[in-house]
């Protein structure tokens, strides 16, 4: 399906959806399997996620690869020289402190990181939230899936009901958009069961 081995050209990989879906072991499984085949492979994440380790990539399995914490997206471009792939883990919590002016008409940060990365001939794999707690649209994540070659949506099961899942419902009642979580925190439901606690909590 992906053509890495076809051609040096770049190109931008987004694999979406809620927690407890899986994103990070698909990332992670692209990763090695570029790996496998010599390329040389960096991989970023925003260092606001330190919930297991500072320089691993890990999904809830511990399936780990080791990875670079970095404080803003333009970090990710003075890093990536020399390789051929690119992955980009918890990418909706980049740029978090810019100002949307700033964000809209000068630096639109992670994306325009995407961009250049891929321009200069680089595979670049981007996995992150796509909605929030709340089920809005999460940072530059929609930008990131409009411009990206190819994307994937993976997703989790409900634990109310057992349906397919792509909300991520917060269980405790903090409203920072920032939270970061494990199974006490958050637990993926599906639209139903969604608009179901919704409506009760109007
Ligand atoms: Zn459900």
């Amino acid at each position: 399906m992906f053509l890495e081995n076809a051609s040096r050209k770049g190109y931008i990989e987004v694999i979406c959806g809620s927690m407890f879906s899986g994103k990070t072991e698909e990332l992670i499984r692209r990763l090695k399997r570029a790996k496998f085949a010599n390329q040389r492979v960096e991989i970023f994440k925003p260092k606001i996620d330190v919930r297991y380790s500072d320089e691993d990539v890990v999904s809830h399995d511990s399936n780990a690869i080791r990875s670079t914490p970095v404080d803003s997206s333009g970090n990710i471009l003075l890093m990536s020289a020399d390789v051929d792939v690119v992955g980009i883990d918890e990418a909706q919590f980049f740029d978090q402190n810019l100002v949307e002016v700033c964000r809209q008409f000068f630096d639109r940060g992670i994306i325009d990181v995407c961009r250049q990365l891929a321009d200069s001939g680089i595979r670049v794999i981007v996995a992150g939230l796509d909605m929030d707690y709340r089920g809005v649209p999460f940072g530059p994540m929609p930008a990131l899936m409009a411009t990206a070659e190819y994307v994937t949506k993976v997703h989790a099961i409900c634990v109310r009901c057992g349906n397919l899942a792509h909300h991520s419902h917060r269980l405790t009642a903090d409203s920072k958009l920032v939270m970061l979580g494990e199974k006490d925190t958050y637990e993926p439901i599906c639209r139903h069961c969604f608009r179901e606690l919704y409506n009760k909590e109007k």
